[in-house]
């Protein structure tokens, strides 16, 4: 199986300023492929070169098996693109919105009808479709744009930042979808800030000024980020803080809330600070994927 997406080398400068720098990876059929990094680290560059919109300064890039070095027109028909950002506009009725998109991907009328019966039964959309995108709930509207993005039936789809944003609720929702779409054999890309959604990609890719720092799945990563024992403290005072902060064997020390994130240089030292607090007051936790992020993406404990 010929993989989705294939980058090597892949450079890209503005001028002095290299926005991504030497990055390697590739993406199979049906992967729900996570793109994870802080603000400006280079996910929207990288996926703007991916969809064809922005040339390599070095490095290859095949997507759905077509070479971008030659020529970015063929790829367009084989990808979909999604942000935050860019939805759907906001005056057009549902169908007016739908008719536009296959407009610009010069879909046929039957084909236009066809992919709306099904994409409307995929997303569970009810209602008319002469209603004004602004009368849509933004959950609604974030799932329509999705099935815009998905008319000219693409190989793959881009997600970039899809559910900045949004209620709790319409992100579950919107996953739900993500995980049917790779389940029927699509190529999922997609970046997010929240990590309970980067927990249900296949793999991810860290990035992190350009560069990715890791690519793996997320119980991999979680392992090989933290092999010393993971605390969470219940309650910290000062004393107890600066003890802590004054410790060798206290590797790694971060607010989590109203609790305290503690990673410890050996069992032996767990057991020693277990000894030496209240009964309860600090439990042996399995790293989540944000104790991951700030430890590798951001280097901001202690
Ligand atoms: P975010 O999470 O904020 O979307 P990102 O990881 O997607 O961040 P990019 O948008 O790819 O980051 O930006 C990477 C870096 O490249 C940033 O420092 C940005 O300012 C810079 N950059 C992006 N586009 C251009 C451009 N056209 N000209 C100059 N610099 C650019």
């Amino acid at each position: 199986m010929n993989p989705s997406v294939e980058v090597s080398h892949l450079t890209i400068r503005f001028g002095e300023f290299t926005a991504v720098d030497d990055i390697s990876f590739s993406v199979d059929p049906g992967e729900i492929f996570g793109f994870l990094g802080a603000n400006g680290a280079g996910k929207t560059t990288t996926i703007r070169t991916l969809l064809g919109l922005l040339a390599p300064s070095s490095g290859t890039v095949k997507v759905a098996g077509l070479d971008l070095s030659r020529g970015a027109n063929a790829v367009k028909g084989k990808v979909g693109y999604m942000s935050q950002r860019f939805t759907l506009y906001n005056d057009l009725t549902v169908s007016e919105n739908l008719a536009f998109a296959a407009g610009l991907r010069k879909m046929t009328w039957e084909a236009l009808e066809r992919r709306t019966r099904e994409l409307f039964e995929f997303i569970g959309f009810t209602r008319p479709a002469s209603t004004p995108v602004q009368d849509l709930p933004g959950g609604i509207k974030q799932e329509l744009a999705l099935a815009a993005a998905l008319l000219h039936e693409p190989e793959i789809v881009f997600l970039d930042e899809p559910t900045a944003g949004v209620a709790p609720a319409v992100r579950l929702r919107f996953w739900a979808l993500i995980k049917k779409l790779a389940g029927s054999g699509k190529t999922v890309f997609v970046t997010t800030h929240y990590m309970d959604e980067a927990e249900q990609c296949g793999r991810i890719a860290l990035m992190r000024a350009g560069r990715i720092i890791a690519l793996e799945t997320p119980q991999e990563l979680k392992a090989r980020a933290f092999p010393e024992p993971l605390v969470e403290l219940e309650r910290a005072d000062e004393a107890l803080l600066g003890r802590l902060r004054a410790d060798p064997a206290a590797l790694g020390l971060r607010p989590h809330g109203m609790r305290w994130h503690l990673a410890l240089r050996d069992e032996r030292a767990w057991q020693e600070l277990e000894e030496s607090l209240p009964p309860g007051s600090a439990r042996r936790i399995a790293p989540s994927l944000e104790d991951v992020f700030v430890r590798l993406v951001e280097g901001r404990e202690r």
